[in-house]
């Protein structure tokens, strides 16, 4: 028997299978968004690329931004709550997390069980999300993920100072035309989400250790930024854009366990 984690994101669907053991035991991405068959494609994707069957699947939970118009789940679970429960099996001493998804934002406090005790979320603005990331290259040509490599090559600082995302593409483009290196604007950029970002957590309190899940940990450039900007040492989950995932599949495991109770 298995149970699936589906984490229907702004710009990917993340799935996640685990065993009674809450072992993980298969995933897959498909980067489409919400109302699109990435649900559905993630899916077969996952049975495609493990030895698992669907007929053994006894729960699925959804969550994400899309999760309200899953066709697969059978309900849905918060983002907030599913980073955290998942978080709490990734990595069990992290009482602060980070999301960093494609088009928004969270600062979670969770106890030592993976119970949320408070949150903030930024979803109104791009900026200090994936999204001014995806705008910034898309400006400069470049991929999202070869940001945290280019960033490293950085010999200057410069300092973008609009936090507004119209605004700063403004500013990036000027930067470009008069000659700036591509690295040390891309580390630009990082600073200046870092900065958006850390007054968000600040708001939220540190209370360590601190982790960062989303497709946003994947960015080296981003993290060692954010770990300058808050002046603290940011762990990273074995497979931080999953977190989400991982933590539906639980809940979808709590579920079956709880069926079987009343039989
Ligand atoms: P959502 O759940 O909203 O779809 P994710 O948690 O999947 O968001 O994160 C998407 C964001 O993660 C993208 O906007 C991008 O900034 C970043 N990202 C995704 N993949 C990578 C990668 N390979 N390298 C660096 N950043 C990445």
């Amino acid at each position: 028997m298995h149970v699936v984690g589906i984490d229907i994101g702004s710009t990917a669907t993340k799935v996640m299978a685990i065993d009674k053991d809450k072992n993980r035991i298969g995933m897959a991405i498909v980067a489409k968004p919400p109302g699109t068959t990435g649900e559905s494609e993630a899916i077969d994707a996952l049975y495609e690329s493990s030895a698992l069957v669907a007929k053994d699947c006894t729960g699925i939970v959804a969550t994400g931004y899309g999760r309200l118009i899953s066709e697969k789940a059978d309900r849905e679970v918060s983002e907030i709550s599913c980073h955290a429960r998942g978080i709490n099996q990734l990595l069990p001493n992290v009482r602060t997390i980070i999301d960093f998804g494609g088009q928004d934002l969270k600062a979670i406090q969770i106890n030592d069980k993976g119970i949320v005790q408070q949150f903030l979320m930024n979803d109104k603005c791009a900026a200090g999300t994936g999204r001014f990331l995806e705008v910034m290259s898309r400006v400069m040509g470049i991929e999202v993920s070869k940001l945290g490599d280019i960033d490293a090559q950085a010999t200057k600082e410069i300092s973008i100072s609009n936090t507004c995302t119209v605004f700063a593409e403004s500013e990036v483009i000027s930067l470009m035309s008069v000659g700036h290196e591509q690295a040390d604007i891309v580390a630009g950029i990082h600073e200046a989400v870092a900065r958006k970002v850390t007054g968000l957590v600040m708001r939220v309190g540190i209370v360590p250790e601190l982790t960062i899940t989303g497709g946003g940990a994947l960015n080296k450039g981003l993290v060692g930024a954010l770990e300058k900007s808050l002046n603290t040492r940011i762990w990273i989950p074995e497979i931080p854009q999953y977190t989400g995932a991982l933590g539906a599949a639980l809940y979808a495991l709590e579920d079956v366990s709880k069926r079987q109770e009343k039989e």
